[in-house]
């Protein structure tokens, strides 16, 4: 029978209590260490959640001629001086305009083209009059050139009329570096004949699980071992923020096997790892860190969560999550988060908060930032943010079930019933 037996950690373990930070100065201290990556050209089908590398100046306007906002008739405003629908204006239909067809006719007074929204406003016409505000009854061929149309409303120049550089004047700047590429950024970068846009290269980011009782879903478990839910947890936020997740699989507690996965983040932008830089336990994770690269182990003043990694080896940056799930979660958000929206070029780092009307009450002893997993909804007096269950750092399905994480502030020791409070926005599905 094969004993499993635990590495026990040599003497190399630290004797120095992990340093103290605050939320915001491990922050910072991680975002000195990243910035923008290099600039590619990205077709237009895959820009989406990149960030602009460059400005984006209008080639030539949009629209780059005048058209019509409407279906009805192209009219020299000053013809229909004094119509009304007791009184209308008779116009001679000389032409039709579609879009996508340019009409060679001139409209002279007395005269109208039936145009199309879209398509080019004649030669001659200032104004477009809407069908509805016109009858077509006096011509002999109904619809037509040739018919006469009677117009029932007096226009100005310009009405209904889709000036040159409407949109975008030519020589304008219409997006500028820093923007997040949303649809919206793509349609006007199509509109300004951009095939490609310039942005910052998506960081590539491994995850690597350690532990010796974490196995995969879809493997056998035996007795004392836990599914791995933080890799895949850990992937899909790093594809969430635009990163790119390259997996390294789990390592097991032992020096050989932790050293051969971290050797296999080389050339990665950002190594995640979860698990093992607990304060106090004797997972051989944090010793190995700190043996194969320039690792400094922290203890942050946060909650859930406390025990964080920073540092690089080689030239990949490493950042060591807790192992509870919803402590990697959560220090994902703080951290790696940032680092990697940083990296993508954005300059806008942090969660979009709501003040909420808070139901149910949370105590926060200890002098730690405390994230609280809430459920927000919208009422009609505002935002409700309502405790979403057992706040435990490990239990997974309380977070599944918020859609915000609830602020509670170092210096505050309790949040109450009816208290408006920040709620940091996960996703904005409202239930
Ligand atoms: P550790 O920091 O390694 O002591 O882990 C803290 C807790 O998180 C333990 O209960 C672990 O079993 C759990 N844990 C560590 N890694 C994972 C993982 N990849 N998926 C789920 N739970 C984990
Ligand atoms: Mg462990």
């Amino acid at each position: 029978m094969i004993v499993a037996t635990r590495e026990v950690p040599g003497e190399t373990v630290s004797p120095t209590p992990p340093r103290m930070l605050s939320v915001d100065d491990a922050l910072q201290r991680i975002l000195d260490a990243f910035g923008p990556l290099p600039v590619e050209h990205r077709p237009l089908g895959e820009a989406l959640s990149y960030v602009l590398a460059a400005d984006v100046v209008a080639g030539s306007a949009v629209p780059a001629f005048p058209n019509s906002a409407m279906d009805g008739f192209a009219v020299r405003a000053a013809d229909t001086s004094g119509a009304t629908p007791g009184h209308p204006v008779p116009l001679r239909v000389i032409a039709e305009a579609a879009a996508g067809y340019p009409c060679a006719a001139t409209v002279r007074p007395g005269t109208a083209v039936r145009i199309m929204t879209g398509a080019p406003i004649p030669a001659g016409a200032d104004a477009v009059v809407r069908f509805e505000e016109t009858d077509e009854v006096f011509g002999t061929t109904r619809h037509g050139i040739g018919a006469v149309v009677a117009i029932h409303r007096a226009t100005s120049e310009g009405d209904n009329v889709r000036p040159v550089g409407e949109d975008v004047q030519a020589g304008a700047t219409v997006l500028h570096a820093g923007a997040r590429i949303r649809p919206a950024e793509i349609g006007v970068l199509a509109a300004l004949n951009c095939t490609q846009a310039p942005v910052h290269r998506r960081p590539r980011v491994g995850i690597l699980a350690t532990g010796d009782e974490i196995v995969d879903p879809g493997e056998p478990l035996a007795a004392g071992q836990i599914r791995n839910s933080n890799a895949p947890m850990l992937a899909a936020m790093v594809t969430r923020v635009g990163g790119e997740p390259v997996s390294l699989g789990i390592a097991r507690d032992c020096t050989g096997e932790l050293r051969h996965a971290l050797a296999k983040a080389a050339g990665l932008d950002l190594l995640l790892t979860t698990g093992g830089v607990s304060v106090g336990d004797y997972d051989l994770v944090k010793q190995v860190l700190q043996r194969e690269g320039q690792i400094d182990v922290w203890s942050v003043r946060i909650k859930p969560g406390k025990p964080l990694a920073f540092g690089w080896l080689d030239q990949t940056s490493l950042l060591g999550l807790p192992g509870n799930p919803v402590a990697a979660a959560v220090a994902f958000e703080q951290f790696a988060r940032p680092a990697i929206r940083t990296m993508l070029g954005d300059r806008n780092l942090s969660l979009p908060t709501v003040m909420a009307r808070l139901t149910g009450s949370v105590e926060n002893r200890g002098g730690r930032r405390h994230f609280v997993r809430v459920a927000v909804s919208s009422t009609p007096d505002g935002y409700e943010a309502r405790v979403a269950g057992c706040q435990g750092s490990g239990v997974l399905s309380t977070l599944a079930r918020a859609n915000g994480l609830l602020v509670i502030s170092e210096t505050t020791a309790a949040v109450n019933d009816g208290d408006l409070v920040p709620v940091q926005m996960l996703d904005w599905d409202l239930g």
